[in-house]
């Protein structure tokens, strides 16, 4: 990371596929993670690489619902792990969430590695290796969570979620917060709160509008919630990514 210039013009890129290959080595992200990376890479490419007004919103809408939640968990995985540990805490910090590590492909000693690298950036508590309860309607091993983790949890934010976890997780009535890079994965599409941005511009954000929100009474969030449009943070996403253009 200290070796590529600052001044590079796609240095932002370069800085999280380096992450990713260093998450890979150290144990905590799958080989898949690098493609599920060089995904979004395309798809933040043709967005500008920069918060779009409508994921604004978007970040602001999540801050209000997690704070407003009474069970809030932020689901990692093996790439939010290796791209955003430190940020992930703060957000938990600022709101109040817990973390729960949540894998695709789980492994006990993936689980552990990341738990460990979550505590080195600061955790206090990390769930998600009891693994005590099911999602429904998943395989097995995809289900896993814990009782008193996700599977009670009002609000969950679940960044880069495979599809079939997040319209289980939809399915189970819960407020689903979902940062995706690609407006038309199905994990965006079943989402109350889609977040089309990258998760390193994402998080950040989502943090500051926690820190600004701190103060601010339930019904101010409340309106914040109410006045989100799902519908229309998706539509001007995909704008921007077709035409290059956003209106709003
Ligand atoms: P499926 O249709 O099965 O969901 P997929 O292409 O969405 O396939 P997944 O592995 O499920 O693949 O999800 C990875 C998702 O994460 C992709 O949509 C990709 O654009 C997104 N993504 C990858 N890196 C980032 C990132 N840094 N920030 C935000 N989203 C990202
Ligand atoms: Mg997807």
């Amino acid at each position: 990371e200290d070796e590529i210039p600052e001044d590079h013009p796609r240095y932002q890129d370069l800085i999280t596929r380096h992450r990713i290959e260093a998450g890979v080595e150290k144990g905590i992200t799958h080989l898949q993670g690098m493609h599920a990376e060089g995904r979004g890479s395309a798809f933040d490419y043709l967005l500008g690489e920069e918060t779009i007004p409508s994921a604004d919103a978007a970040e602001r809408a999540a801050a209000a619902h997690l704070l407003l939640a009474d069970r809030p968990v932020l689901s990692i995985n093996g790439n939010v792990a290796a791209l955003v540990p430190s940020e992930m805490v703060a957000l938990a910090d600022a709101t109040g969430a817990d973390l729960e590590v949540n894998l695709f492909n789980r492994t006990p000693e993936r689980l552990q590695a990341i738990a460990d690298h979550l505590r080195e950036h600061g955790a206090d508590e990390v769930k998600g290796l009891e693994a005590d309860a099911h999602i429904p309607n998943l395989d097995h091993e995809r289900s896993k969570v814990d009782a008193d983790g996700i599977y009670a949890a009002d609000v969950v934010l679940v960044p880069l979620e495979d599809g079939d976890r997040a319209e289980a997780l939809d399915e189970m009535d819960k407020t689903e917060i979902v940062i995706d890079l690609n407006p038309l994965s199905r994990s965006p599409q079943v989402a109350d709160v889609p977040i089309v941005d990258n998760i390193i511009r994402a998080v950040p954000t989502i943090t500051e509008h926690a820190r600004a929100l701190a103060d601010a009474d339930e019904d101010e969030l409340r309106a914040i919630v109410e006045e989100f449009d799902r519908e229309q943070a998706l539509e001007a996403a995909e704008e921007r990514i077709r035409t290059g253009t956003t209106d709003e």
